[in-house]
């Protein structure tokens, strides 16, 4: 399956949630504690931004029994995800020492997810349980001691919560929002480069929304900050859950009040104005000085997508 096929427009990774939170049972530990004993329980185990799967001939699988994750190394404690067709699935970390072990097994691989994500080797629709699991496992991990007063906290709630014995403050997982957005002039498109972009590729300008600002004002702001454009016309379209380590991709299109683009070095290597057919082409793969757009897995692709084909801001 081509990356076109298994993320079509509109529909990026991470996206297509196929897990019933059921976040009921989450309060409910005796519950828990017998679906995880319970033989058709399933996890997801992750290492930073990889992913162990077991290996079956030329096929991988991701979705591991609670016994096969025990014994490749998985720690015990388990984050209750939800359930998928009445099935629970829970996630969980392992060690770098237990990871190592796994190194020379021909019937296990632990590889970067987004690297398998974007090859088709995980099906699209586990991506967003797989970024559940990550984004929750690496939570835990940064967040064992209490904010408030220093002590050791403790997981509650099916992983949905860590408590302070101490304080008794509460912790929960937090979402960081991300702007990032589309901003066209005319039959023009702003995209931008990163150095650490593959070369010739461009995609679309992002950045962390800070605390009390609007969407609407993060994306004016972050395109003037790193193009000096100045945008009105803010529309939202997708959001996107980008698990490094938590953030959600707000997806939005702007329109340009000027041209002039005056790139941020610190951020850009590169900002310019690409026009529809142009665009076209990158996205396609087909740019004949080898220009590209970004992968149809990230939702940057989606949002210029929308415009090559005449919507968002595309009349305009
Ligand atoms: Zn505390």
């Amino acid at each position: 399956m081509s990356a076109f096929e298994s993320f079509p427009l509109g529909q990026p990774g991470f996206v297509n949630n196929i897990l019933d939170r059921a976040a009921h049972l989450r309060t409910k530990d005796e519950k828990l504690f017998a679906l995880e004993s319970d033989p058709r329980t399933r996890a997801y185990v992750v290492h930073r931004d990889s992913l162990v799967v077991r290996k079956e001939g030329d096929a991988s699988r991701a979705l591991l029994t609670i016994d096969e994750a025990l014994k490749f190394g998985a720690n015990p404690g388990t984050i209750f995800l939800g359930l998928r067709d009445g099935v629970a699935v829970f996630g969980m970390g392992i060690s770098q020492p237990a990871v190592e072990k796994l190194m020379n097994r021909d019937d296990v691989a632990v590889s970067e997810l987004r690297g398998m994500a974007m090859q088709g080797l995980v099906p699209p629709n586990e991506l967003s349980a797989i970024a559940m699991a990550k984004s929750m496992v690496n939570w835990h991990q940064r967040h064992s001691y209490c904010a408030n007063c220093g002590q050791r906290t403790a997981m509650k709630e099916g992983g949905w919560k860590r408590e302070c014995p101490g304080c008794k403050a509460e912790h929960f997982p937090r979402t960081d929002p991300v702007v990032i957005m589309l901003v066209t002039h005319g039959d023009k498109c702003l995209l931008g480069r990163a150095q650490r972009f593959l070369p010739g590729m461009y995609s679309c300008l992002a950045g962390f929304v800070e605390a009390a600002e609007t969407i609407e004002d993060a994306v004016r702001r972050e395109v003037f900050e790193e193009a000096g454009i100045r945008c009105t016309d803010v529309s939202y379209y997708m959001t996107q859950p980008w698990p490094y380590p938590s953030s959600l991709m707000i997806g939005c299109a702007a329109r340009a009040l000027n041209e002039d683009i005056v790139v941020d070095r610190t951020e850009l290597e590169d900002a310019r104005w690409f026009d529809r057919d142009e665009a076209r082409l990158m996205i396609t793969r087909k740019h004949p000085d080898g220009l590209a757009g970004p992968h149809p897995f990230a939702i940057a692709h989606h949002l210029l997508g929308r415009w090559v084909h005449g919507g968002g801001n595309g009349g305009k």
